[in-house]
């Protein structure tokens, strides 16, 4: 079957900066991803690209920031005294933690510590990135009741509850 609105799709993946480093990759997670066709399980872009596919197609996709994980927002950074972290010498740049904020919990990255003024970015660590992919459709089925009703992928590649 073709990929459309409720299939589960299992694939495999790589995802490469505009650099060509390797941000990620299906290998890594030692098993494909599996996701629900048109509930948002992945960005839109992504799954933009996978509609109409089927098993066995191998395609790479370049997305735009704006279909992936969006644009990065200057308003998520701030700078805040060490002390709110147990002090500076207990920080570092590249240092991540989750925080809440008005879009509930979400993970914030140290971008500068600066004597005992630090800054943090609540965008996503992608954000503003051109996301390029290569993938491989491995297996694509119709979603079971259950599925639908959790909006997610069950079984050995999915969710296991
Ligand atoms: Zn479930």
């Amino acid at each position: 079957m073709q990929i459309s609105q409720d299939a589960v799709v299992t694939l495999d993946y790589r995802l490469t900066n505009d650099a060509g480093e390797v941000l990620d990759a299906s290998e890594q997670h030692g098993q494909p991803l599996a996701y629900l066709h048109g509930h948002g399980n992945i960005i839109p872009g992504l799954e933009q690209a996978l509609a109409g596919r089927g098993v066995g197609d191998a395609f790479s996709v370049s997305i735009a920031a704006a279909d992936a994980y969006g644009e990065r927002n200057p308003a998520l950074t701030q700078t805040l005294p060490a002390s709110m972290f147990g002090g500076a010498e207990q920080i570092g740049v590249g240092m991540q933690f989750h925080a809440q904020t008005d879009h509930g919990v979400e993970v914030v990255t140290v971008t500068a510590v600066d004597g005992d003024q630090v800054t943090i970015d609540g965008n996503h660590p992608l954000a503003g990135q051109t996301l390029h992919f290569d993938v491989t459709v491995r297996e694509v089925r119709a979603a079971t009741t259950e599925e639908l009703d959790h909006g997610h992928v069950h079984g050995e590649h999915g969710h296991q509850h």
